[in-house]
């Protein structure tokens, strides 16, 4: 292991959360990655283990279940954790009186619930260090809700609130809470919420990359 820090990344088997994972695990940060899909997890884990001598942790858990979130806070109180991305989100893209109640609720657990949850269980232990960082992804729907995701607008406006009061609240115990607010970035988002993609104009979009790079700056810089 090259260093003793441990960054813990949910959603982390695609899109933004595994550029975070080969990210930090670049700038020497042992890792436990979180999502549902294992097999993903499990592949990126070897390779950022062979890239760069860290240690990856796969931990397999729907965050939109009551088991799920409990697991993945358990994980939290036990390890010293210098880092959560709560990366994980969803957006399915719906009306609100044609989105399933399926949908609907599991939106407003991943969004809102599992990061505000997890967000509650790493706190004291990085309040008791007088040190750590929290990644909040929200997005800039929190400023614009609009048609068709108008329920994934408002859970990023909780991200986005909530992160700036627990921000307050934190800062004085050497704790920095970030909302990352992407815009339209290159991603298997769209096509997980049942939009093509190329129903968007790609040349405003970012790539995870260039989302991410952004992201870590601005930490870097103690936004
Ligand atoms: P993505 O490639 O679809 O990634 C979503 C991640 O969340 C995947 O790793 C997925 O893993 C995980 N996830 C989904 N449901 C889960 C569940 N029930 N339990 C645990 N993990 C779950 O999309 P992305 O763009 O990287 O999204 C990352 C974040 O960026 C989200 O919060 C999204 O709202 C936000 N965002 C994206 C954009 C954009 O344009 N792409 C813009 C603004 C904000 P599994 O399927 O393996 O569980």
């Amino acid at each position: 292991m090259s260093s003793s820090k441990t960054a813990l990344i949910t959603g982390a088997s695609s899109g933004l959360g595994a550029v975070y994972a080969q990210r930090l695990a670049a700038r020497g940060y042992n890792l436990i990655l979180v999502a549902r899909r294992a097999e993903k997890l499990t592949a990126l884990a070897a390779e950022l283990e062979h890239a760069h001598g860290v240690a990856v942790r796969s931990f397999a858990a729907d965050l939109t279940t009551e088991a799920g979130i409990a697991s993945v806070e358990q994980l939290l109180r036990d390890d010293d954790i210098a880092l959560l991305v709560n990366n994980a989100g969803m957006g399915p893209f719906a009306t609100t009186a044609q989105m399933s109640h399926a949908d609907a609720a599991a939106t407003l657990t991943l969004n809102v619930t599992a990061l505000m949850r997890l967000t509650r269980a790493v706190l004291p232990g990085m309040r008791a260090r007088k040190a750590g960082h929290v990644v909040n992804v929200g997005s800039v729907m929190a400023f614009f809700p609009s048609p068709m995701s108008a329920l994934y607008s408002a859970t990023k406006a909780f991200v986005l609130t909530f992160s700036r009061g627990v921000a307050d609240e934190a800062r004085e115990d050497g704790v920095l809470v970030q909302a990352v607010l992407p815009a339209g970035t290159v991603t298997d988002f769209y096509e997980t919420a049942g939009i093509s993609i190329d129903n968007f104009d790609r040349s405003v979009f970012m790539t995870a990359e260039q989302l991410v790079d952004a992201g870590l700056a601005g930490m870097d810089r103690g936004e």
